[in-house]
């Protein structure tokens, strides 16, 4: 058996954001010449996540929509983690919904996606460099 670790960067310009990383999990993959095994992919920060679902306009605006609504960033001083000088408490709580990471299944050198299926990196405290892991198994 194979693997191969590899590290994205993501620094968005406003504090949320939803970026479709499919292509570079898939150039990653690609590069890596396992033709049959396991992708997994994590945030590696406690405020952002990574999640499947689907690559549509509206929909991201719904996530966005929704996510302000069950835990709005305003009023900050709303949350007893930003007593800490922090002002991130919302975005903790929005990662936890959307996950941390996925496991995607290789099959003869691609992501064996159901139909409409994408890989995105969800941020909900941007501004800042933050990681991504890739880590692919097989052979
Ligand atoms: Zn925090």
């Amino acid at each position: 058996m194979r693997s191969v670790t590899e590290y994205l960067w993501f620094e968005t310009s406003d504090r949320r954001g939803y970026i479709n990383i499919t292509q570079q999990v898939e150039g990653l993959i690609r590069q890596s010449g396992i033709q049959e095994g396991l992708c997994l992919v994590n945030a590696m920060h406690i405020t952002a996540s990574v999640y499947i679902n689907d690559a549509e306009s509206g929909l991201l605006q719904d996530y966005d929509d929704w996510l302000e609504k069950l835990a709005p960033h305003e009023p900050v001083s709303g949350y007893l983690h930003n007593r800490t000088g922090e002002d991130n408490a919302d975005a903790h709580l929005k990662r936890q919904i959307m996950g941390r990471e996925v496991v995607v299944a290789i099959t003869e050198g691609k992501l064996d996606f159901g139909p409409w299926e994408q890989i995105y990196y969800g941020e909900f405290d941007g501004r800042r460099r933050k990681r991504v892991l890739v880590k692919i198994i097989g052979e």
